[in-house]
């Protein structure tokens, strides 16, 4: 699990300033997206990410994303 976090945490911020849904962002990680959204739920516990729904910037689909830093709530 905690190198799939690296590799999704990686893609996060290779990505950044935009951002891409769990389906894209699991295929650029290399990994299956049922653990690229595992992987999300971990890195958000650990409050450096946060989950929520934009436009994916690759396939346009808008989705549940995970975004670097710290939700503004
Ligand atoms: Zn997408």
């Amino acid at each position: 699990m905690a190198s799939t976090a690296k590799l999704v945490a990686r893609a996060v911020f290779e990505n950044s300033p935009f951002v891409r849904c769990f389906r894209c962002l699991s295929r650029q990680a290399g990994v299956a997206e049922s653990d690229a959204r595992k992987a999300g739920q971990h890195l958000v516990k650990r409050d450096e990410f946060f989950i929520t729904r934009r436009e994916c910037q690759f396939c346009g689909r808008t989705d549940d994303v995970l975004v670097g830093g710290k939700a503004a709530a």
